[in-house]
């Protein structure tokens, strides 16, 4: 974990075998019912790809990304999975999703009069019917969905493989919002004809088994995101987040730090470490954020640069210390929940915002 490796300045090291032992729990919770991975914006910034294939490695067939080009990156690797395109076919994309073998999530009466079109000439596509119950986001509202469901000959072009909702409220399994819109899906999802019915996403798989139905679709418990917040977090942490330590320095009591020229009250030894806001590490978590270091906590001091981030290391021994280490951000000593609430947001934002310019490493421990 500590050996330098030259030129790199902060590296994303993430767990296959963690991410595949958090999809065992998952499946563990589901008993019977299929898991499929949801690996949209590339895979919740770890990587679309090498998780899909250790996905399929322990038995998932079945994926969910948002828009059309991923899906198109995920079909090149995993020639045999079914990808799920969540954001559904633009107007006249249709015949490039036949091309890829992509289906369509058909969002509304619109995308499911043309991809029933396009079935009615070339055979049956699949695709997955979307009915909205009340994220009023995407998805058939239920008079829309009742209306198609007395159209049996649209219905009937398409090879309808998954009929599916999504939960507003999972994270809280006490809101009513949870059976309410179980009670909904469960009424409408009815008038159409049989296909797989998914409603759970990560944190649907915990509210119990009424949730399950034929296929849950986690993405956020699969990268090691608390489903159950409140409670201690079944899933595993898979992603590690270090940056090399650049320099230390010693500033006398009225100094100053950083951009703002933030005022140090007291003498402080300052470690500047080599990731900033262009990295992923957010701006928000100035004066706010926390790391550890050999088992000391190094609080980020003045604001979050660009390039870099200052850390208070009055505590932290001068032996640990050295240029050229590695400095844990985010990890098994913080994990991503922890480094969201730094900067007052959610995990998933903070996986998804990880920077480009990040050495990207996998392992399969
Ligand atoms: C993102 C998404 C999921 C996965 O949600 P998690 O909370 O990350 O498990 C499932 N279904 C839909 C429709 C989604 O947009």
């Amino acid at each position: 974990m500590h050996d330098p490796a030259p030129g790199t300045a902060a590296r994303l090291t993430v767990d296959l075998g963690a991410i595949r032992r958090n999809y065992r729990r998952i499946k563990a919770a589901l008993g019977s019912v299929p898991a499929a991975g949801v690996v949209k914006a590339d895979g919740y910034g770890l990587g679309a790809v090498p998780i899909g294939q250790a996905l399929w490695r322990d038995g998932c067939r079945t994926f969910f990304v948002a828009h059309f080009e991923e899906g198109v990156a995920l079909r090149e690797a995993m020639p045999e999975a079914e990808i799920f395109v969540l954001s559904g076919a633009a107007p006249g994309d249709e015949p490039e999703f036949a091309a890829h073998a992509l289906a369509p999530v058909l969002n509304s009466l619109r995308e499911v009069e043309a991809w029933a079109a396009l079935c009615a000439k070339r055979g049956p596509r699949p695709a997955a019917i979307h009915i909205d119950t009340g994220m009023s986001r995407l998805g058939l509202p239920a008079d829309e969905a009742e209306r198609l469901a007395t159209s049996p000959r649209t219905l009937g072009a398409i090879d309808l493989r998954v009929v599916m909702s999504h939960l507003c409220c999972a994270e809280e399994p006490a809101h009513q919002m949870n059976p309410r819109q179980l009670a909904d899906f469960r009424r409408v999802a009815a008038r159409l004809p049989k296909a797989r019915l998914s409603l759970a996403n990560s944190s649907g798989v915990f509210l119990g088994a009424d949730y399950h139905f034929d296929l849950a679709r986690p993405g956020s418990a699969l990268y090691g995101l608390n489903p159950t917040p409140g409670q201690p977090n079944p899933m595993e942490g898979v992603a590690l987040l270090e940056a090399r330590l650049l320099q230390v320095r010693h500033v006398d009591p009225g100094g100053t730090v950083g951009y703002g020229a933030a005022p140090l009250a007291q003498g402080t030894k300052i470690a500047t470490i080599a990731i900033g806001y262009a990295d992923g590490y957010r701006r928000a978590a100035s004066g706010r954020g926390r790391m550890m270091h050999a088992g000391r906590e190094m609080p980020v001091l003045g604001r979050v640069s660009m390039d870099t981030v200052t850390l208070d290391a009055t505590d932290v021994p001068d032996a640990v210390l050295v240029p050229g280490t590695w400095v844990e951000v985010m990890g098994p000593s913080r994990d991503a929940d922890a480094v969201a609430a730094d900067a007052g947001t959610i995990a998933y934002e903070i996986l998804t915002g990880l920077g480009r310019r990040l050495t990207r490493r996998y392992v399969d421990g």
